[in-house]
């Protein structure tokens, strides 16, 4: 067999198996791991965010050096929207994401301030706090 051929398969068996490793890590830790995660998403959300403003601004340039009658520059235009495009769905994707693994901030019936999980008075008014839902 090819070295190389051999090499790739070798890679992919080992990939696989470090995603079946990681489906079963992510089970067990799921709970403690949230929070982890959360900051990796928000992280990673932010990363993005940078590159598409960058990329609106990239493209602030090029349509002005279109307007200024640069030629050939369509193709740029259209590379960067495509790619902006890939972002904001990518960027909307881990705000789901977020939004999943964050615990529910409950919020005060009388005042509407945002109450920690777990208290039954409401710190700021004194009212009884909201039940929290799907945890007993
Ligand atoms: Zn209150």
């Amino acid at each position: 067999m090819d070295f190389l051929q051999k090499m790739s398969e070798t890679a992919r068996g080992l990939q696989e198996k470090a995603r079946e490793l990681g489906d079963i890590a992510k089970e067990v830790t799921r709970k403690s791991g949230d929070l982890l995660e959360v900051t990796k998403l928000k992280y990673e959300m932010s990363r993005l965010e940078k590159e598409m403003e960058n990329n609106l601004a990239g493209l602030g340039t090029v349509v002005y050096q279109k307007f200024r009658g640069a030629g050939d520059v369509d193709e740029e235009i259209d590379r960067l929207c495509q790619s902006t495009s890939r972002l904001e769905e990518e960027i909307k994707a881990l705000d789901l994401q977020i939004q999943k693994l964050q615990p529910k901030t409950l919020t005060c019936t009388q005042c509407k301030a945002d109450l920690p999980p777990g208290g039954k008075y409401c710190s700021f008014c004194g009212a009884a706090a909201p039940a929290e839902d799907g945890e007993s």
